[in-house]
């Protein structure tokens, strides 16, 4: 999958996701980041991109043509046209369905605004989807991509390592995940539960599953409340 963002900081985005897992899978060819500099298509001498807003107020506002440039340069490039994503407060909030949505994607375009954000006219124009990750208001929709980039990064097939997946973590079932334990087997007199210890696999799934289901029903009752309503015979495993 390739991800091509569109940024006023491309270097942010080359270095926070070259290392670790999002890093490697980069090495292994299993997925393509191109971080394009939105400067490099203002048309002006003076590489401006940004000015004041009209009808008044502080902040500067990225302005429609060299975003507009950018986003047609990467479209024109591709075999067809691709979804674009401009991450925003006022979108809608990222999830882990959504995640899984637009991993099935071969390239998306994601658009990080700057300053106040983007003039509204060039959204209307390339916008097929509005990510925010979060009711809060960052600087940049560098750090939101690379939140939704390493998300995706992450459900392709070998990027966690071989026989490695996702499947069982928190929310992509729809519960959160059980608690987990390594060595040593007793740690400040606290021991890992025996039945982890018994070699028994039937045993240690549905242990694994009533943890799970106790875990999300304490902390995250809405994500229960809606589990429950699909899988009612899930029942049975909570004592
Ligand atoms: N004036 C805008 C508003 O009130 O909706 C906020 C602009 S924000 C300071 C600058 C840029 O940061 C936005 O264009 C967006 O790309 C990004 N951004 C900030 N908060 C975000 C969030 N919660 N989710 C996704 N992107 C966000």
């Amino acid at each position: 999958m390739n991800f091509h963002v569109l940024t006023l900081f491309p270097e942010m985005i080359e270095q926070g996701l070259g290392t670790s897992i999002t890093g490697r899978a980069m090495q292994k060819g299993l997925v393509g980041l191109y971080a394009v500099n939105i400067r490099d298509y203002a048309a002006n001498k003076h590489k401006k991109v940004d000015d004041y807003t009209y009808g008044g107020g502080a902040g500067m506002l990225m302005q429609a043509q060299p975003v507009y440039d950018a986003c047609m340069a990467v479209q024109s490039g591709l075999d067809k046209p691709a979804r674009v994503v401009y991450m925003t407060p006022q979108g809608t909030v990222f999830t882990q369905e959504k995640a899984k949505e637009l991993a099935g994607e071969e390239d998306l375009i994601i658009l990080c605004g700057h300053y106040e954000g983007i003039d509204e006219r060039v959204l209307e124009e390339v916008v097929t989807d509005e990510i925010s990750i979060g009711d809060y208001v960052l600087t940049g929709g560098e750090l939101p991509a690379m939140v939704v980039i390493d998300t995706i990064s992450r459900l392709i097939p070998g990027v966690l390592g071989n026989g490695v997946s996702a499947d069982t973590d928190s929310f992509m079932n729809g519960l959160l995940e059980y608690p987990q334990y390594s060595r040593p087997e007793v740690w400040r007199d606290k021991p890992v539960p025996a039945i982890l210890l018994s070699g028994d696999h039937a045993k240690v799934d549905r242990w694994r599953k009533e943890q799970s289901l106790k875990r999300t029903r304490e902390r995250r009752p809405d994500l229960y409340e809606k589990y429950m309503q699909e899988h009612p015979d899930a029942e049975k495993y909570i004592k």
